[in-house]
């Protein structure tokens, strides 16, 4: 059994459709795949009718802006009620966080020399929940500025860089439990990829098991195979779920191709069972 749980569509920063999601997954032999946009559930309604056509399992979730000490950390939260009030408030802030920098940053390219307009990136975008980093790097690209999406983040938008503007991002602990109130079960995603060791130290997430957190994504694409047997380890310690994902983003990021990390039958019934 081949299980992906983390992946992207066009209703946040991937490429493909939730239903060219379903049929690519099917293609690549998953028997069962979530959809985790960046804090948005729209595309859990046509995924779940191109799941039911293909014939593959859909695990409804999402990948949550959070922060914690300051550092950004990404929270993957799955089957829990997308209509609980308090955490829909939650991703509205982050959604319009994501939308109202835009301004700034376009300021900032434009001032660097670069023509590029809300139009570009709005033009790049066109089924996002939000226009993030990655459609303003799309734009970068369509006017010839950078050749990916990697360039762009590396010359402009990671922080440090001259284009990168702060956002709103929710609290860790109050996301998680949020989540948890509505139902759902919390995994954190790739918790070591850049840099992100130095907040998410072993207390740290023993301090968030303590608050609810179920689980690690270990096998990322963004881990070493030494992160990698850490962080299960870690999870083995604190009685936690270890998952492994592709973090697929159709052709926005190279690299991560559908179940080229997947997680073990064992795990997902302990998630989920
Ligand atoms: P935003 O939502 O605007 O803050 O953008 C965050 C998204 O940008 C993440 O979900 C990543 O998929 C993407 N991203 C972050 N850093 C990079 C990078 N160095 N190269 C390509 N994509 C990146
Ligand atoms: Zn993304
Ligand atoms: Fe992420
Ligand atoms: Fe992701």
């Amino acid at each position: 059994m081949k299980i992906d749980l983390h992946t992207h569509t066009d209703r946040s920063d991937g490429t493909d459709s939730p239903t060219e999601l379903m049929e690519n997954a099917k293609a690549a032999g998953l028997d069962v795949i979530a959809i985790t946009d960046h804090d948005s559930t729209e595309g859990w309604k046509e995924a779940d009718e191109a799941a039911k056509r293909v014939g593959i399992t859909l695990v409804h979730g999402i990948e949550i802006s959070t922060k914690l000490g300051g550092k950004s950390v990404h929270l993957l939260g799955y089957e829990f009620d997308p209509g609980y009030q308090p955490l829909a408030i939650e991703l509205r802030k982050i959604i319009d966080g994501r939308n109202s920098r835009l301004p700034a940053t376009l300021e900032r390219l434009q001032g660097l020399g670069i023509d590029i307009t809300a139009d570009d990136v709005r033009a790049r975008s066109a089924n996002a929940a939000a226009m993030g980093r990655p459609h303003v790097a799309d734009a970068l690209i369509e006017l010839g500025v950078v050749k990916d999406r990697g360039e762009a983040f590396e010359r402009y938008l990671t922080p440090g860089k001259p284009a990168y503007v702060d956002r709103y991002a929710a609290d860790l602990p109050t996301v998680i439990g949020l989540v948890k109130a509505a139902g759902g079960k919390t995994v954190l995603a790739h918790p070591w990829s850049r840099g992100s060791h130095r907040v998410l130290t072993r207390d740290r997430i023993r301090t968030l098991a303590e608050q609810g957190l179920d689980g690690l994504e270990a096998d990322h694409n963004d881990h070493g195979a030494e992160d990698r047997a850490v962080l299960r380890q870690i999870a083995r310690e604190l009685g936690l779920v270890w998952t492994g994902s592709s973090d697929y983003h159709g052709t926005g990021k190279v690299d991560f191709p559908l179940g080229s990390n997947t997680t073990e039958p064992e795990q997902y019934r302990r998630l989920f069972g």
